[in-house]
């Protein structure tokens, strides 16, 4: 019977049905970082219980790291006990842990498919929102909280509710300047911050197919900012293609069998989803969100919208009417587990080399991890950003949460490639984040101010 990736991922995993009419899930991969899990140790050993599957739990260290030096011990005396807190515990259980001293560490989210652990397929928990980001390699990922932490680490499974799933098929080509960050502000200001809430999104269509996984990522990662628990995109050879050599993906025939499996678990042609919903990519411009949540955002080009949300504009201090493009910035923050990979980096390079950051902008650029920062170097692109005016920072999430010595100070306005801009999310109750794409950050930083990275591209060899 022809089904959806959702469905038959979660039917293979599928233990039995809890009387509360839930499934008991098992999990095949559980990645761990230091927030949200001292606490899920300290209940574990309060029950005398153990980790259940140590082979299947993987740790780094990403939220609270500072970026300008990773030298122990940290100064801030709350990062330096999670730190070791999750060093004791992943000690005791057995767990692999990449802390900051690691070649392999960074964000979560960043690592668990570089290093090949994120497979089609799979079923994978972590205890971070954006863990969605994983489904762009054909897996369903779940973002759990603290006490599912707990019942992840003892037993490898988890009590969900099923989801429907809603197929969003974006066709056409992208115009120059126009990246999959846009793609997805477009699709979460379309169907709202809560338009996915019971749902996971299924994200297909020519311009999906055409995307490489890096970008993939990027629209995965936000599904949890449009309300979905889950979001992926069906297997395909780029997805195999990436795979291929990955430290812990299957090697010679091992491979091979795992990409014929690999290959079942996408959803068939004819599989009936419980709502489907369409986007023209030619009609996509370069978004930038205006409000308090990423559903609030406009084309650049275009004025706030004429409904506004007095809350919103006021915290922001935007007027209705009035446009983001020409908007005075204060921080220009290219990182997070959104737009922190190495083409991200490449793509805003492209648009500094051979400019200076505007004199009253502090520009900071945070790779995804230390494997990003590595091959960025190798490429040269360090220099770029530092010869630009650019400070080029340590592997974590940095400014996109602000738990770590990067934040915005006052009511400071912020260019982000992050993914929230929430009040108070990058470290200051009165700071403001305007989400973009990285190579919109890139241009802003240059300019001072909001622009459209259109018009500098025109400059630039395609
Ligand atoms: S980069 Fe931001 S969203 Fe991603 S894991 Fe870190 S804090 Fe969470």
């Amino acid at each position: 019977m022809s089904d959806t990736l959702f469905h038959k991922v979660w039917n293979a995993h599928a233990v039995r049905t809890l009387p509360s009419g839930q499934t008991q899930l098992f999990v095949g991969l559980h990645l761990v970082h230091e927030v949200t899990t001292p606490q899920a140790f300290d209940m574990l050993r309060q029950h005398g219980w153990r980790v259940a599957f140590p082979d299947r739990t993987f740790a780094t260290v990403d939220h609270i790291v500072p970026t300008s030096t990773q030298q122990r011990p940290f100064l801030d005396v709350m990062a330096e006990e999670m730190a070791s807190a999750l060093e004791r515990n992943c000690r005791d259980a057995g767990i692999p842990l990449w802390a900051p001293d690691n070649d392999n560490q960074g964000i979560v989210h960043v690592i668990g498919p570089e290093l090949g652990l994120t497979q089609p397929g799979m079923t994978i928990a972590c205890g971070d929102s954006h863990t969605s980001t994983h489904g762009a390699l054909g897996a369903i990922a779940f973002g759990i909280g603290t006490s599912q932490v707990r019942d992840v680490l003892a037993s490898q499974c988890l009590a969900l509710d099923p989801l429907k799933v809603r197929r969003i098929e974006v066709t056409g080509s992208l115009g120059r300047g126009v990246y999959a960050k846009d793609v997805i502000l477009t699709i979460i200001r379309r169907l709202g911050v809560q338009g996915g809430v019971g749902y996971a999104y299924e994200y297909g269509g020519s311009t999906l197919e055409a995307m490489t996984i890096d970008e993939r990522m990027t629209i995965c990662n936000m599904s949890i900012e449009g309300g979905a628990r889950v979001g992926y995109v069906n297997p395909d050879d780029t997805t195999f293609a990436y795979l291929r050599g990955r430290p812990f993906a299957p090697s010679g025939d091992a491979f091979d069998r795992a990409v014929a499996w690999w290959r079942q678990t996408a959803s068939d042609q004819n599989a009936v989803y419980d709502d489907r919903v369409a986007f023209d990519a030619s009609a996509i411009e370069p978004t930038v969100t205006w409000g308090i949540n990423p559903g609030q955002s406009v084309a650049v080009s275009e004025p706030i919208a004429a409904e506004p949300n007095d809350e919103a504009l006021a915290f922001m201090g935007f007027r209705p009417g009035a446009r983001v493009q020409g908007t005075r910035i204060d921080v220009a923050f290219i990182g997070s587990c959104t737009n922190g990979r190495l083409s991200d980096l490449e793509e805003a390079a492209r648009i500094v080399r051979g400019h200076r950051v505007a004199p009253h902008v502090k520009a900071l650029i945070v790779p995804g991890s230390r494997a990003v920062r590595r091959e960025a170097e190798a490429r040269g692109l360090d220099q770029v950003f530092i010869d630009a005016g650019f400070e080029w920072r340590g592997a974590g999430c940095s400014m996109c949460l602000g738990m770590n010595p990067d934040r915005l100070v006052g009511n400071q306005m912020s260019a982000s490639s992050s993914n929230r801009n929430f009040k108070g999310r990058q470290g200051s109750p009165t700071g403001r984040t305007l989400l973009m794409s990285p190579a919109m950050v890139a241009a802003a930083a240059i300019a001072g101010e909001v622009v459209d990275v259109r018009e500098i591209l025109e400059g630039v060899p395609a």
